[in-house]
């Protein structure tokens, strides 16, 4: 889902930009509607919805000059139709006979509209004919070509579809190729005049960028000295203009919200040395060099009065809790209150539990999470409205929608991945407190600028010493007994064990496996020891009994799904044992895998897979086998899923972009995150007069969003 904050989806910047779709030539009321379900509402959204690719379609062919497998555009006669019945069914086959002055070939349509196709595929007929050769009996022959009729004298059809590159546009259903294609003809020849470049002149010129005119024009309809791979490739200029512009507005937007927050007058914290000394004698381990460089990271932006908006980046077990432990305690000593919000109540729990016996007597801290009374919950809200309590951890829902504080001057939000740039302007509307946000999923750079565009981030880099790597294999059906017997040495070790199942339980859509049914047979197969099971569907007190009997070592084997995903931390648990990781995203195997390796045994994660693997689910897997580094599994997520479902379905807050795509466009948007800087960095409020046209741009582009951005 696009972030709402920040949604660059309804753009208008120019005179007739905001023309309805409906009056450009071709477009009725019905295609209206159609084209509606492509976002396209105006003139320039039309604009904006550029061809998914290609073709050149300059050059026409003879049927003798047709290769096999390769795209062939001809003009020939029909010289024969035939409807064949298909033996067994009531399904036909369109098969036709074309042939010019060098020879014949065979055209088949297995899915067509009868009706629709007879009435115009008439012997004859002279038509266009493009599409991938193939052989077949020996013949050449063309299936679920592209046919149309020459339409000898109407010229103009001639010219949008054929002789030229032609764009192709992604269809909907009701709206095919050529209306598309038509009508955005019409558009360009129409609309383009008016068109208004809003980049500032000194840019364009240093950045040698393309004019905006003419990047629609060629984007759309290119002249034929364009090459066809680069158009394929987005690499020409006219379209890279475009990328630029789109990835441009953004960071502008986030460059001025970046400084809006910054100019707000947040808390000064003062951080006494003796404090300092104080929380290092607490903390039962020395810091890591890369914890020490955040926590100076951070207590530098406490110390000002600047609101602090800082990311925390740090691989799973790289220790970010215990840096929030730190800097609360600051915001403590300073007489505010600190909040902890988190994305799960188990992981509420854990956390809970670990905050108490740091704070020890010091400074009380109290749980509000969906499991706890009513009473409970409200006298926490009315001690936290009172200022009687300095810290609460909570569910991310429960203290953003419930909670009101007297004096809130610190605030950490765990796992931040779960939760959107939405969320966290929310949150800074309780007031001014410094927010901390901590993130296991580390994020490729070039995600991180458009997620985190407003925050500053720190990264943890390295890992406690003495943790030995985790050891990944990718083990297949016929070893399952082989790995049993090793669990099972694990075990009497008195090491314990996380098994993964991709559903909770049965399921007559897919054939897994799945938790409930496991927990029963692995009670079986390990005789002696304990096995739990923990599931979302489970009531929270009992789930809470689970973790705790696992933390405690009453449960040997914890048979579960990704609810143990996040931040759970059993330094006993050694062995991670997934069933169906392909079932998985790779940065959710990550994260599972983080489970184990928290102590100073050996860790072995053991992915167990049935016969038949893609070669791309196969791909990930080895990732996994071949590193431990978060970042580069990520940067691999990236590249084989695709930022849309980098995240997974899960609300990521990665705004959709209609022209630029954050894999093959990195160039571009570092170099727009950079001008945008710049342009903040010479003109904070955008009062210059080179910068009027943009500024309109943005507040058309941001519309009601404006104060969230210069808040
Ligand atoms: P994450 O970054 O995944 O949230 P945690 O904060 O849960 O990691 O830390 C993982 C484990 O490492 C915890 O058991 C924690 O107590 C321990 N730990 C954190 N920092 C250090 C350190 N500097 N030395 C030794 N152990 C540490
Ligand atoms: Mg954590």
């Amino acid at each position: 889902m696009a972030d709402k904050g920040i949604n660059p989806k309804t753009t208008h910047y120019k005179k007739g930009g905001a023309t309805p779709i409906q009056y450009v030539k071709g477009v009725g009321p019905k295609i209206a509607g159609l084209l509606r379900r492509k976002d396209i509402e105006t003139v320039e959204d039309a604009f904006y919805f550029l061809p998914r690719t290609y073709e050149d379609r300059s050059k026409l062919l003879t049927i003798s000059e047709l290769t096999p497998l390769e795209y062939g555009l001809f003009k020939a006669q029909i010289l024969d139709v035939d409807l064949i019945p298909l033996r067994k069914s009531k399904r036909k086959i369109l098969s036709i006979k074309l042939g010019d002055k060098t020879g014949n070939i065979y055209c088949k349509w297995f899915n067509f509209n009868e009706h629709y196709m007879l009435n115009f595929l008439k012997p004859g007929v002279n038509v266009f004919v493009s599409g991938t050769v193939s052989i077949y009996n020996g013949r050449i022959e063309i299936h679920h070509p592209d046919i149309e009729v020459t339409d000898e004298g109407k010229d103009t059809e001639d010219k949008i579809h054929y002789g030229r590159i032609v764009p192709i546009y992604s269809e909907t259903e009701g709206l095919g190729q050529k209306t598309i294609r038509r009508i955005m003809y019409n558009l360009v020849e129409k609309f383009t005049s008016s068109i208004e470049d809003f980049m500032p002149p000194e840019l364009i010129e240093r950045l040698k960028l393309a004019g905006l005119k003419e990047s629609f024009r060629e984007s759309h309809f290119p002249s034929l000295k364009e090459d066809v791979n680069a158009l394929r490739d987005f690499r020409t200029k006219w379209q890279k203009r475009l990328v630029f512009d789109e990835f441009f507005i953004l960071e502008l937007a986030l460059a001025l919200r970046r400084r809006g927050l910054k100019k707000r007058k947040g808390i000064s914290f003062d951080v006494k040395p003796e404090w300092q000394k104080m929380l290092e004698s607490r903390i039962p381990f020395s810091l890591t060099k890369s914890q020490k460089k955040v926590i100076s990271e951070i207590i530098q932006d406490m110390k000002h009065s600047e609101p602090m908006n800082r990311l925390i980046q740090g691989d799973v077990g790289s220790g970010k809790t215990i840096i929030a432990f730190y800097c609360a305690v600051i915001a403590m000593m300073n007489g505010y209150q600190a909040a902890l919000m988190v994305p799960t109540e188990i992981l509420a729990e854990q956390h809970y539990k670990s905050f108490k016996k740091l704070f020890g007597e010091d400074f009380e801290c109290r749980l509000l999470i969906s499991g706890i009374s009513k009473a409970e919950k409200l006298k926490i809200k009315n001690d936290a409205e009172a200022g009687k309590i300095p810290f609460i951890i909570g569910t991310h829902a429960i203290i953003q929608e419930d909670v009101t504080f007297k004096n809130l001057g610190f605030i950490i939000v765990d796992e931040q991945h779960r939760f959107g740039v939405e969320q966290r302007l929310h949150l800074i509307n309780k007031g001014t407190p410094d927010i901390l946000v901590m993130t296991a999923t580390p994020i490729p750079r070039t995600l991180s600028m458009t997620l985190y565009g407003d925050l500053d981030i720190s990264t943890i880099d390295e890992k406690p010493e003495g943790r030995m790597p985790i050891v990944t294999k990718l083990v297949y059906e016929n070893k399952r007994k082989i790995v049993y017997d090793f669990i099972r040495t694990e075990l009497k070790k008195g090491r314990q064990a996380y098994f993964v199942y991709p559903l909770i339980e049965e399921s007559d859509k897919i054939m897994l496996k799945n938790a409930k049914d496991a927990a029963k047979h692995l009670s079986e197969e390990f005789k002696g020891y304990n096995v739990g099971l923990l599931h979302g569907k489970m009531r929270q007190e009992e789930k809470d009994r689970i973790m705790k009997d696992f933390k405690d070592g009453n449960i040997h084997l914890l048979v579960s799904t990704t609810v143990i995903e996040v931040g759970i931390d059993i330094p006993n648990a050694t062995i991670m044992f997934i069933e169906h990781p392909e079932r998985f995203g790779l940065s959710q195997l990550h994260q599972l895998r983080g489970r184990i390796g928290r102590g100073e045994a050996r860790s072995v994660c053991i992915m167990m897979v049935g016969t038949h693997l893609t070669e791309v689910a196969q791909k990930r897997l080895n990732t996994m086998v071949s590193t431990n580094d978060g970042f580069k599994i990520a940067e691999e997520d990236l590249i084989i899923r695709g930022p849309g479902e980098f995240l997974g379905t899960r609300q990521h807050g990665i705004p959709g972009f209609r022209v630029g795509n954050l894999l093959r466009d990195i160039d571009t948007l570092i170099i727009s995150r950079n001008e945008a800087q710049r342009i903040v960095n010479s003109d904070p409020d955008m009062t210059m007069t080179v910068n009027k046209k943009l500024k309109e741009v943005l507040s058309h582009r941001f519309k009601n969003k404006m104060e969230m951005i210069n808040s």
